[in-house]
């Protein structure tokens, strides 16, 4: 008998929880995955690692980082009682990375973490078939829209990409990270448009009918 979904992003979850791919290459010291529960939503975020608030809290996005993240999503009307039922969260890698060298703010996973990691993500997308994507930082952008490696990221914050993840057009918004480690956030002009790419998100998840087509 055919497995639903929900029983194979079950599977998925317990394969992530035991990776020690990273491990085994010598890129961590010890692998410690986090990964959000399944969800009936189908609309995804993909952030760029755990940090280390989530890392130590087990669950995504449970750190400053994660608040900012759903202070945006709040000013944009999404409801936060609903937030963790809509959204599957995940990650371009699922462990925590360390802190970055420079003592500020996390280390980000190196392209061979990334790529060891990257079959991962693209189950969830075949599993999630997300109707909605928000990627919040640059490697999660260039993760996903092509071509954004040859675009500042003001240029990917400012448009709603349709990119195909393997089963025709989905709406991708590009935020930044909220960590707030870069000083991208503190111009002024970049934080509105963040608050422009909200509006968009907003619009975008009201004219996407398998989303119900209503507003947030
Ligand atoms: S980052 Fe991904 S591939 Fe690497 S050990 Fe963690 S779950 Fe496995």
């Amino acid at each position: 008998m055919a497995r639903t979904r929900m029983q194979q992003l079950r599977t998925l979850e317990r394969d992530v929880r035991t990776c020690d791919r990273c491990v085994v290459a010598g890129h961590l010291p010890e692998a410690h995955p986090v990964i959000w529960n399944p969800v009936a939503g189908r609309n995804m975020v993909i952030g760029q690692a755990p940090a280390q608030g989530a890392h130590l809290a087990e669950r995504p996005w449970s750190g400053p980082s994660g608040a900012l993240m759903r202070a945006w999503f709040a000013t944009a009307g999404f409801d936060p009682e609903r937030f963790h039922d809509d959204w599957y969260f995940t990650s371009i890698t699922k462990c925590f990375p360390g802190k970055a060298a420079s003592g500020t703010g996390d280390r980000s996973p190196s392209a061979a973490e990334r790529a060891l990691c990257r079959p991962y993500l693209e189950v969830e997308l075949a599993l999630i078939r997300p109707a909605l994507i928000v990627t919040l930082g640059r490697l999660a952008a260039d993760a996903i829209i092509p071509g954004a490696r040859s675009r500042t990221l003001r240029e990917l914050v400012e448009t709603v990409w349709q990119v195909d993840v393997g089963y025709g057009d989905v709406p991708v918004v590009a935020l930044p990270h909220p960590s707030g480690v870069g000083r991208w956030l503190n111009d002024p002009d970049n934080r509105a448009r963040v608050d422009r790419a909200m509006e968009r998100l907003a619009l975008a998840w009201g004219n996407t009918p398998m989303l119900g087509g209503g507003a947030p």
